[in-house]
């Protein structure tokens, strides 16, 4: 099977040229630039039905991301909003609502709410997950164990419509050796990597060091939550990146939230962002949970609790932007569309110059991929990658982030995935009746 998309734009390679991409059997043959805009004589629709060997789209001058990349979620807690609220809004009330929900929650139904939510984020044209588990401990293991086969056969389930990473978050510290062995399976079974929140462990110095042991023991990488607070002398990330710098693990740990470090005096902040620079640490920021949860005791002027994003982008590190919660008692909104993300992080961390809005773009695709562990082979516009990306309804990066238009196709390894078009019907106004409605199909 044979994929071209002409006349695309791809922003994030240059802004003025237009592109014609060529992919075979799932991956990029070749990537090149078009002189003009092609007005080619594209097959018509009926003929393309009959077409099985040749897909040809016509991008139409507009811009054609590479799969988008939501380095930071947790499908498992997605759309619990009706079953454990958050009247507070405080992080430590999501936390313990949910906790006195988990063990009545089926492993169906955490199937089921997963992978409603990997599908909506495909529409959206996401093609690579992060997801982090919750790890109940309050039990005999029971909830736990069912997290973990859920999301193994869901990850199982949805491989050719997504590429998931599961994460179970743990405090090492805490664990007696029966937990202990149900995590050690899970990563036997499949769990690609150890997440963890060390600011909230009782002794996090401990809860930190742990987690690097466990990581080396089982050669299994680390993305920690991280200094979700307003309080700035909490700063468990400059630990993290001196453990990472004493055991040689340079750019392969990722960090989320590092709400603290917007927090920190100035010269605490420079000090810690140069550290995070050093051990080359990823960094995932959550504008949409943080500016829900953090800053709640605040009056008056109320922080935001989103990290220094563009101080730590000046520095040269990694920098992406995710979802994390999605409609649950973290974060009531979001649905996995990482363009409204983008569009959150210029609002939430001031990227409102042209380099900052292509900025954010990277940090929904380039950046993410980079953290998650794929390179210029397995991602992105270069040939031998495989052929994942979302063909948009905008010519221009400001009306991209404007419009948030759903209207997208989604190519997966060189296949049409999905096609989401919104339609608005208009009828008389004598009938004051305005119906509108998103169409997915699937190929
Ligand atoms: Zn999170």
């Amino acid at each position: 099977m044979r994929l071209e998309i002409m006349n695309a734009k791809l922003p994030l390679q240059n802004d003025t040229d237009r592109y014609h991409l060529i992919a075979e059997d799932g991956k990029w043959i070749q990537i090149s630039k078009q002189n003009t805009l092609w007005s080619a004589s594209f097959l018509t629709s009926s003929e393309q039905a009959n077409a099985t060997q040749v897909r040809r789209i016509d991008a139409g001058n507009r811009i054609v991301l590479p799969g988008l990349v939501d380095g930071h979620v947790h499908l498992d807690k997605a759309h619990t909003l009706a079953i454990a609220g958050n009247e507070s809004g405080t992080l430590m009330e999501a936390i313990q609502n949910y906790r006195e929900q988990a063990p009545g929650i089926s492993k169906e139904n955490v199937k089921q709410r997963m992978k409603r939510t990997v599908l909506d984020s495909a529409a959206f044209g996401t093609t690579a997950m992060r997801t982090h588990l919750d790890f109940f401990t309050a039990d005999d293991g029971t909830v736990a164990k069912r997290t973990i086969e859920a999301a193994l056969e869901v990850k199982k389930e949805v491989q050719d419509i997504m590429d998931l990473q599961l994460y179970i978050m743990s405090d090492p510290v805490t664990l007696d050796d029966s937990f202990k062995g149900l995590l050690q399976e899970g990563l036997a079974a499949g769990i690609d990597g150890i997440g963890g929140a060390p600011h909230l462990s009782l002794d996090f110095q401990a809860s930190v060091r742990a987690l690097f042991e466990f990581s080396e023991k089982t050669g299994k990488p680390l993305d920690l939550h991280s200094d979700e607070t307003d309080d700035p002398s909490v700063n468990t990330v400059s630990m993290i990146a001196t453990e990472v710098l004493n055991r040689g693990m340079e750019h392969q740990v990722t960090v989320g939230h590092l709400c603290s470090l917007s927090a920190m005096d100035q010269a605490k902040a420079d000090q810690t962002m140069h550290v995070i620079k050093d051990a080359g640490i990823h960094v995932m920021t959550l504008p949409g949970a943080n500016m829900y949860l953090q800053g709640r005791s605040d009056r008056g002027l109320i922080r935001r609790g989103v990290t220094r994003v563009k101080e730590l982008h000046e520095l040269g590190v990694n920098v992406a932007v995710a979802s994390d919660n999605i409609q649950d008692p973290f974060h009531p909104f979001g649905q996995g569309d990482l363009l409204e993300i983008a569009r959150l992080s210029t609002y939430a961390a001031h990227m409102n110059s042209e380099s900052d809005r292509l900025n954010t773009l990277a940090m929904i695709t380039e950046h993410p991929a980079k953290a998650l562990g794929y390179h210029s082979g397995t991602y992105g516009f270069s040939e031998g990658a495989p052929a994942n990306c979302v063909v948009t309804n905008n010519e221009t990066v400001s009306g991209l982030l404007a419009d948030l238009s759903p209207d997208r196709l989604v190519i997966r390894s060189g296949r049409l995935l999905s096609k989401t078009k919104r339609s608005v019907h208009w009828f008389d106004a004598s009938d004051c009746h305005v119906h509108s409605d998103d169409e997915h199909t699937k190929n």
